[in-house]
């Protein structure tokens, strides 16, 4: 049998080593994951019930519409209802949006090293992809906009860039919006908004009133604390969200996803301070690159890029040995680096404190 020949050069998607395999394979009772960007602090207690109550109605599809989490979210964010798409974790939307968008004839523009699943998505409707080097880990924006042709269906902007954790400012962005031809999607990624703590980071949604060609992507993965239940959503114009809905699976996100978003909705506190430790946390990660002298990418996310200025996978590895699980920066575009996700003030002084006896 022969699949689509673009198949035969993409590998599936190589996620974080799983717990078990860990325990299993070094004969490890405690296992810390700082790898996947994950939530440390779990999710809301609201969630919680919500999943709970709704364990009695598993016989039943879910509202294929997810009728009461967009009217919640609609409220929340201030935009039309159908301004709205609800996807089986936000992967789900850039495949919706890469599966309506893209074909042979046309390109895509993304910054490299960024979040895989742009490029991933591209190759399988078989177009061009145009990758852009990152600068000073930054999306460079003037080289995005003279790699955009007539045939250029989709830019993508991850921000806060995963792995780099840098992000695109209002005015560096809003004067990229207007010189991007208008025929042209500008999927701006901001998976990691909820964390994001700088002043001048773009007040985003707004923007959408001005550019039609605007889709933002957001998630209850990260700093929801929902990964497993896979629900991320996408927000831009009526007309467009409209075009593409066709391209979702009728019932593409599950019950208990859709319950526990809009529970978990109704607590920003503890969003709040999710958002608040991990700026902590990132300072704990600044003080041990300081103390070290390791060069590090400020991030607006809840993980840091560290650059040990030398292979890093053996680093990686003394860790996993030991029971932490961070990710290599080989598999990322950066081979000297690790990323770790920012965990609890106590994740991240074990951490610290073995990388300062490995160093
Ligand atoms: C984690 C992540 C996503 C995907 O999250 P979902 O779990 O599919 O919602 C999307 N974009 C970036 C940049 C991410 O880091």
């Amino acid at each position: 049998m022969e699949v689509k020949s673009q198949l035969l050069d993409l590998k599936p998607y190589q996620p974080g080593k799983p717990i078990d395999e860990v325990k299993r394979e070094y004969g490890l009772n405690h296992i810390v994951k700082l790898a996947s960007n994950e939530n440390p602090y779990g999710y809301s207690p609201k969630a919680k019930e919500a999943i709970e109550r709704e364990l009695s109605q598993l016989a039943l599809y879910p509202d294929g519409y997810s009728t009461e989490l967009r009217e919640k979210l609609s409220a929340l964010l201030r935009v039309d209802k159908n301004q709205l798409i609800f996807g089986n974790g936000s992967d789900e939307i850039v495949q919706i949006i890469c599966r309506s968008l893209l074909d042979h004839q046309s390109n895509t523009v993304m910054a490299t090293p960024t979040f895989p699943q742009y490029r991933h998505n591209a190759v399988i409707e078989n177009a061009e992809i145009r990758e852009v080097p990152l600068k000073g880990g930054e999306h460079d924006l003037d080289a995005m906009l003279a790699a955009i042709d007539e045939y250029t269906k989709v830019v993508w902007v991850c921000s806060p860039n995963n792995p780099t954790g840098n992000y695109v400012d209002q005015s560096r962005l809003e004067s990229f919006l207007e010189k991007v031809p208008a025929s042209v999607l500008v999927v701006l990624d901001e998976a990691y908004y909820e964390y994001v703590t700088a002043e001048d980071f773009p007040n985003s949604l707004p923007l959408l009133n001005t550019y039609e060609n605007v889709m933002i992507l957001r998630t209850f993965s990260k700093a929801y604390g929902l990964a497993a239940l896979r629900i991320g959503y996408g927000i831009g114009c009526k007309s467009l969200v409209q075009k593409i809905e066709p391209a979702r699976e009728p019932f593409n996100t599950s019950r208990i996803a859709q319950a526990a978003a809009l529970a978990a909705l109704d607590d920003q506190e503890f969003i709040e301070s999710c958002r608040i430790r991990n700026k902590a946390g990132l300072q704990q990660y600044y003080a041990f690159c300081e103390e070290m002298k390791l060069a590090y990418y400020p991030s607006e996310g809840n993980f840091i890029l560290i650059d040990f200025s030398r292979d890093a996978n053996s680093l990686f590895q003394q860790l996993l040995e030991r029971g932490y699980i961070v990710r290599s920066g080989a598999a990322l575009g950066f081979p000297t680096s690790l990323r770790i996700t920012v965990g609890s003030e106590e994740q991240n002084r074990e951490i610290i404190d073995l990388l300062k006896t490995m160093l």
